[in-house]
C-alpha cells in the first residue's frame, strides 16, 4: 500500500509499505477519507508539539474515514464493506485513569500521527474494532472523517456544561471553533457568539447558525455587551484568552480547546471575584456515538467545513493550504485517489 510518510520537518515521502495485518479484534479498514488538522501541520512544520517529539519516520493524519476490510481473529463488530468512522486513539484500558472512565488521560494512549505512532495517511490502516463506528449511508465519508474534530467541540461542551439556553462565546472561528460553536447550538445554547479575525470564516459561522459574530479587528469584545456563561476558547492567541476571560458572566465557566503555548497570563482576580470554572480539554472520550447522531440528524453540518480536497501524493499541499490561503477552511485528504 502507499503511504505519505513525514521523513523531517517539510519533508513528506510517499513510500510503498506492507499493508498491515489485522490482530486480535481489529479491523483493517481502506481509509477514504482523513481531515487535516492543525496539528498534522505543526509536526510538519516544527517536528514536534511541546514534549512529542518526531524522531523517526512518520505518517500523520488522525481524522479518519474509511471502509471495513477484513477482521482479525475476535472481530465480529463489523461486516466487510460496512463505513465507519474511527476513533484514533487506542487507550490501555487498564490504568487508573481508564478505569476511571477518563481514557483520554490514558498516559499509554496510543494515538495516531502522533509520534511514535503512525496515522492514517495511507491508504489502509488497522484499529481496534470497538473504535471503529458504523456510520449511515447519509454522511459523506468526509463527514465520517470530521467526527473526529466535532468530538472535540461535543467534549468541550459538556466540560462547559452547555445546556439549553447557555450564552456561549467561542474565539477562534477555525474548524475546531466552528465545530464547537455548531456543537453548542445543538446542546442547547441559544445566544452563540462567535470571534476571528478571518471574514471568510465569520461569514461561514453565521451560516451554520452563530447568533453573533465579531471581527476582532474592528471592535473590542468588552464593547460587544455580551457576557456568556461558557468560553469555548479555540484561538489559542494568549492576548485572546486573556480579553475573553473577562467577558465571562458570574460563575461561568472557561474551556481552553485551543493550545495556546506553554504560559498564558491569566485574569486572575477576575476568576476569583467571579468565581469562574477554568479547566483545559485534551481530546475527548465517548463522544462518538453523540457525534454521529448530531451529523446524521442535520443538527451540525460537517461538508460544510471542507474546501479541498487532494490526493495521497499531495498531502503536502494539503498541509500548506491553510497557511497560503486565507480561504481555507478544512483540506481533506483523500488516500485512494
Ligand atoms: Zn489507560
Amino acid at each position: 500500500m502507499r503511504a505519505a510518510v513525514l521523513h523531517g520537518v517539510g519533508e513528506i515521502q510517499l513510500e510503498e509499505r506492507p499493508r498491515p495485518e489485522p490482530g486480535h479484534r481489529e479491523v483493517l479498514v481502506r481509509v477514504d477519507s482523513v481531515g487535516t488538522c492543525g496539528s498534522d501541520v505543526h509536526y510538519y512544520e516544527h517536528g514536534r508539539i511541546g514534549d512529542f517529539v518526531v524522531e523517526s519516520p512518520l505518517v500523520l493524519g488522525h481524522e479518519p474515514s474509511g471502509t471495513v476490510v477484513a477482521g482479525g481473529a475476535g472481530a465480529t463488530r463489523h461486516r466487510r464493506g460496512q463505513r465507519v468512522s474511527l476513533e484514533p486513539g487506542v487507550p490501555d484500558f487498564t490504568c487508573p485513569q481508564c478505569l476511571a472512565g477518563r481514557y483520554n488521560l490514558c498516559p499509554r494512549m496510543r494515538f495516531f500521527g502522533t509520534p511514535p505512532i503512525d496515522g492514517a495517511f495511507s491508504e489502509y490502516v488497522v484499529v481496534r474494532e470497538e473504535f471503529a463506528y458504523a456510520v449511515p449511508d447519509s454522511l459523506s465519508d468526509d463527514a465520517a472523517a470530521l467526527i473526529e474534530p466535532l468530538s472535540v467541540g461535543v467534549w468541550a461542551c459538556a466540560k462547559a456544561r452547555v445546556g439549553p439556553g447557555t450564552r456561549v462565546l467561542v474565539t477562534g472561528a477555525g474548524p475546531v471553533g466552528l465545530l464547537c460553536m455548531q456543537a453548542a447550538l445543538a446542546f442547547g445554547a441559544v445566544e452563540v457568539m462567535i470571534t476571528d479575525v478571518n471574514p471568510v470564516r465569520l461569514r461561514l459561522a453565521r451560516e451554520l447558525g452563530a447568533s453573533a459574530t465579531l471581527d476582532v479587528r474592528d471592535g473590542r469584545l468588552s464593547e460587544a455587551g455580551f457576557d456568556p456563561d461558557v468560553l469555548l476558547e479555540c484561538s489559542g492567541h494568549p492576548a485572546a484568552i486573556g480579553e475573553a476571560v473577562r467577558a465571562v458572566a458570574r460563575a461561568g465557566r472557561v474551556v481552553l480547546v485551543g493550545m495556546g503555548g506553554e504560559e498564558i497570563p491569566l485574569p486572575l482576580a477576575h476568576v476569583q471575584t467571579r468565581e469562574l470554572e477554568v479547566t483545559g480539554t485534551f481530546r475527548y472520550a465517548n463522544t462518538w456515538p453523540r457525534a454521529i447522531a448530531l451529523a446524521a440528524s442535520g443538527r451540525v453540518q460537517l461538508d460544510a467545513l471542507v474546501t479541498g480536497h487532494y490526493g495521497l501524493a499531495e498531502v503536502e499541499q494539503a498541509l500548506k493550504a491553510g497557511g497560503r490561503d486565507p480561504e481555507v477552511v478544512k483540506a481533506v485528504v483523500r488516500p485512494q485517489e
